[in-house]
């Protein structure tokens, strides 16, 4: 899922500033799960918002939605009745959701209400961390399914860099060294040969690096020449 994380009330206020007419709007899916931008924390922020306007007396009005995918065009535009008279959204969805609202509602101003952060999972109760770095040349099956590229502070694909102690990464102690899991996972997966193979530098043209990437899927099923 996506980890995003709420902006600040204030750099919040400040990017509203001047607006009258708000609509702040949620997401029901990954922002909600991390507890970002989810109906909850809509309704919180929203309320926060009215607060400082009263305390301002600013004549502004404030309404909310949540909607179940913001990046899905088809919902967003289900709210399409809620824009009318609106001077600003504010979206807290990722950085996906507030861009199809500003590509479906081209006359309102879209404000980013969440910093995106990238690409997770829940560890623990409210502890979200990252686990892929969208490379779009995945290694997964040679570094015993864990991500060399988001989960090594250096994104080393042949680690370890000789830094780590104790199992710890020498960027940040209070995070444990990728390639020192890596190796006791390829050990307890009885693969530890995998780590003689010099994983060759990756084409990063899949990556970011080759300019916005676009997916076309073109069939479910395998072709026959990948069944042969
Ligand atoms: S190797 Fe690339 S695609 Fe695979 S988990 Fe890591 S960043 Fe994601
Ligand atoms: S100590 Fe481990 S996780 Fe940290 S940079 Fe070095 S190899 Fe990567």
């Amino acid at each position: 899922m996506i980890i995003a994380e709420r902006k600040g009330l204030d750099r919040i206020i400040e990017m509203l500033d001047g607006r009258r007419s708000i609509l702040v709007a949620g997401c029901r899916s990954c922002v909600s799960v991390c507890q970002a931008g989810g109906e909850r924390e809509v309704v919180a922020l929203a309320e926060a918002l009215r607060l400082h306007a009263a305390s301002k007396g600013m004549d502004r009005s404030i309404d909310t939605v949540t909607i179940e995918r913001q990046c899905e065009k088809e919902w967003v535009m289900e709210i399409a009745p809620l824009i009318e008279g609106k001077d600003a959204i504010l979206s807290m969805a990722c950085g996906v959701g507030a861009q199809i609202m500003q590509q479906a509602f081209t006359d309102v101003q879209v404000f980013p209400g969440l910093n995106t952060e990238g690409m997770g999972a829940p560890e623990v109760q409210g502890v979200y961390e990252e686990r892929c770095g969208g490379c779009g040349d995945c290694v997964l099956h040679l570094t015993g399914g864990i991500c060399p590229v988001a989960r090594c502070s250096k994104s080393l694909l042949n680690g370890p860099c000789g830094g780590s102690q104790d199992g710890r990464c020498e960027i940040d102690p209070e995070k444990p060294c990728a390639w020192d899991m890596i190796y006791r996972s390829l050990v307890r997966l009885g693969r530890p040969d995998l780590l003689e193979i010099n994983i060759p530098p990756k084409d990063w043209s899949h990556s970011h690096h080759g300019g916005p990437r676009r997916v076309v899927r073109k069939r479910a099923v395998l072709s026959e020449e990948e069944v042969a």
